[in-house]
């Protein structure tokens, strides 16, 4: 049984949910308007789309913007607090999914914002740009290959030119593809989920480190396939759980600089690297089913996570692992 494998019980809650994405899609647009007050979520749980989630998929790396429903981001549902005003963030992956979220919400509780993602995936950059400015901070886009080794250890410095200094790396960027068995899991496969998901967080990290005052904070997206692997998932498990090593050395290793460093697991979240040859197709019809939570999670209910991570406020937390699993196990820290 993998994570994310479709069981008895997820199917047959899934059939009693059949028609349930597309009404709870319009029940979304209807009440994602801000009210104004930040006490009140403008999103009840109640209302986030349940599986069967219709058939779709899109060529790596795929586009948020057309998914069937929309993944929320917290374009509208997210409130901010000011929890990380004058905070300056560099995100991997920020253009859509899990790192838009982040992006979003760190925007929205007073910090600029400078992320890094595909060429391709421009139209979702440009997504994220409009949010972050309408709320008068500053966005800074480096679109690149995270695999190409100069470009990402450039990366650090152009965020301090273009925003004036570095105080919250997100390592979120991430590579996954399916496959039936190791028979079909390519050289060329490998060596892009090791160069994505490894490579890049430790050339992005070390680059990142002169940067890097007391207060600052560091914050990984490791995934609960570090927990259990699913049988189609090998290289992309094994990097996730390499994640989960590489945070806990560093927290140690940086506890003394005022550094923080913290690990993320996101359970089955709705976002293109799922629709774009991450899962099977009956996988995503049913994503999520068989957490106890019954669904995918929405990239917005992760957004709380980062922040609190990156708040400076939660000084004694570093070498953790946060979880937003739907309920599922997940890995101790
Ligand atoms: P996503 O597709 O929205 O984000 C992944 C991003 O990785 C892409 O947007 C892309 O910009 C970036 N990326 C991939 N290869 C790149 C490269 N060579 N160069 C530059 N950028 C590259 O999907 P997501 O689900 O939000 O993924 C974000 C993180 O969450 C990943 O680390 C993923 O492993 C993790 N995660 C996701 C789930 C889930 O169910 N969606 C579950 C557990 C963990
Ligand atoms: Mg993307």
């Amino acid at each position: 049984m993998t994570e994310f494998d479709p069981t008895r019980r997820a199917l047959m809650a899934g059939a009693a949910a059949t028609g349930a994405a597309t009404a709870t899609g319009t029940a979304f647009a209807q009440n994602n308007q801000s009210n104004g007050d930040s006490a009140q979520p403008t999103r009840q749980v109640a209302e986030f789309p349940k599986p069967p989630y219709p058939e779709q998929e899109q060529p790596w790396p795929g586009l948020a913007q057309e998914m069937t429903p929309r993944p929320d981001h917290g374009e509208e549902s997210y409130q901010g607090n000011g929890r990380l005003r004058g905070k300056r963030a560099l995100i991997t992956g920020g253009d859509s999914g899990i790192g838009r979220a982040a992006a979003i919400a760190f925007a929205k509780e007073g910090a600029d914002v400078a992320i890094a993602y595909l060429p391709e995936e421009e139209p979702d950059a440009q997504d994220v740009k409009r949010v972050v400015e309408e709320q008068g901070r500053t966005f800074a886009a480096f679109p690149g290959d995270l695999r190409d080794e100069s470009y990402t250890k450039g990366l650090p410095e152009r965020v301090v030119e273009e925003l004036g200094s570095l105080d919250i790396l997100v390592n979120n960027a991430a590579y996954q593809q399916w496959v039936p068995g190791l028979e079909e899991l390519s050289d060329e496969q490998f060596d892009q989920t090791m160069k994505t998901n490894l490579y890049a967080m430790f050339w992005l990290t070390k680059a990142a480190l002169p940067h890097l005052n007391p207060g600052a904070s560091i914050i990984n997206t490791s995934s609960t396939v570090a927990a259990t692997a699913p049988e189609i998932l090998i290289d992309y498990s094994m990097t996730k759980s390499a994640i989960l090593s590489f945070t806990d050395a560093m927290a140690k290793q940086l506890a003394s600089r005022g550094i923080r460093v913290n690990a993320v697991t996101p359970g089955p979240i709705w976002t293109p690297l799922q629709i774009a040859g991450g899962q099977k197709m009956e996988n995503v019809v049913h994503f999520g089913a068989n957490t106890p939570v019954g669904r995918a999670g929405q990239p917005v209910e992760l957004a709380p996570l980062y922040v609190a991570l990156a708040d400076p406020a939660f000084s004694y937390s570093t070498g953790q692992v946060f979880g937003a699993t739907g309920g599922s196990p997940q890995p101790a820290s």
